[in-house]
């Protein structure tokens, strides 16, 4: 508005620092000003519809995006650190076929606005009421596929970063992808964050009917963009995520596999016992065949661990996450819960 640029810093430090939201008690500036920037902006912040503390002290949240959408961010707190998982789209195109989030389908992108509104929401609900914890991580792993919307997120990954802002290290935001190769790519020259791939297979033939993605981006050409992603960079890693499926993807000749398909890509693997959700046809891995591949992985010199089951007595689990939405796709009436009938969208 032709203000100078000192200004742009005080007011998100009232927002961001503050969490002040009425730009009239933005005392350091004039009363024009205030005036003025009421008149043009919109600090409106996503109604919270509910709060949902597991056992292990997980927390969920509801949040109201519009009349029809609501979506869920989560909160982990761990020994030294608090992660915060947040969504960026309402459902999700890619049908992953093991994912609650995929068998809703796809209702809409989120705007910039309404991914960093859930970080601001979760800090301000953990350090203003009786809880007085912190967030140290973002995790872009709630629901949707951030890359399928890629000019929405990358402004919230800057606005979670800037110093004025969240103030989050690089390395403590992460973006999880599917694999959608051209935007990983572009992440790189745009953002210096963590990335997560979710690979969950060590060939393309699996790979497919887990990630239907992988049609269109086969893991010959996902790993070329991972291995550009951590070129030049110091001590980066790529973190490998995979959900382990009862049968499907859990042997060891699939452990020896992967560490071949990996050998010369800095990075650590990550893996997910497959977590269950009303109407999947898959299951969960038994806890020693787990074992078994984090062992099969670490012989072969990998930093290997397993994500601990959080928040899965409140649904805040890994792909549990659904979110309450009105199907305009109507996917599920047309498919019918076999997910991998659907066909693949990438919007
Ligand atoms: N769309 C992004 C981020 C959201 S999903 C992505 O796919 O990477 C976050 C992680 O949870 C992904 O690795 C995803 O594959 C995994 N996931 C999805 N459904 C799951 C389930 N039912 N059990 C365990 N992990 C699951
Ligand atoms: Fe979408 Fe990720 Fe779920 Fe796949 S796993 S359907 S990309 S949210």
């Amino acid at each position: 508005m032709g203000e100078q640029r000192f200004r742009a810093a005080q007011a998100m430090k009232w927002i961001y620092g503050d969490y002040q939201l009425d730009f009239h008690q933005f005392t350091n500036f004039s009363k024009d000003l205030r005036q003025k920037m009421a008149d043009h902006f919109d600090t409106t912040v996503p109604e919270l519809i509910s709060e949902h503390v597991s056992n292990d002290g997980t927390i969920k949240w509801l949040l109201k995006m519009d009349s029809d959408n609501a979506i869920e961010t989560v909160y982990i707190p761990e020994k030294n650190r608090g992660t915060l998982c947040v969504s960026s789209q309402v459902g999700c195109s890619l049908n992953c076929t093991f994912c609650a989030t995929g068998a809703q389908g796809f209702n809409r992108h989120l705007s910039t606005a309404e991914i960093i509104a859930q970080v601001w929401v979760a800090a301000k609900q953990l350090n203003h009421g009786t809880k007085n914890r912190r967030i140290t991580n973002v995790v872009m792993m709630g629901m949707g596929e951030p890359l399928a919307n890629y000019d929405r997120v990358l402004p919230a990954l800057n606005i979670m970063r800037d110093d004025h802002g969240f103030g989050f290290a690089n390395k403590r935001v992460t973006v999880s992808t599917s694999g959608l190769v051209p935007q990983i790519r572009q992440l790189n020259k745009d953002a210096d964050v963590s990335l997560a791939v979710s690979l969950h297979a060590p060939n393309d033939a699996l790979r497919e009917q887990l990630v239907p993605l992988n049609k269109k981006y086969n893991i010959d050409s996902l790993l070329s963009a991972c291995r550009e992603f951590v070129a030049g960079k110091k001590k980066a890693r790529i973190t490998f995520e995979y959900t382990v499926i009862g049968g499907v993807n859990d042997g060891a000749q699939q452990a020896h596999d992967l560490t071949r398909l990996l050998r010369d890509i800095p990075c650590k693997i990550n893996l997910i016992p497959f977590n269950p959700f009303p109407g999947t046809r898959f299951q969960s891995p038994n806890a020693k065949k787990v074992d078994q591949f984090k062992e099969i992985c670490m012989a072969a010199g990998y930093i290997c661990t397993v994500r601990k089951t959080r928040g899965d007595d409140i649904a805040a689990a890994c792909g549990q996450l659904a979110g309450e939405f009105m199907d305009r796709t109507r996917r599920s009436a047309m498919y019918g819960a076999d997910t991998s009938k659907r066909p693949l969208e990438v919007r």
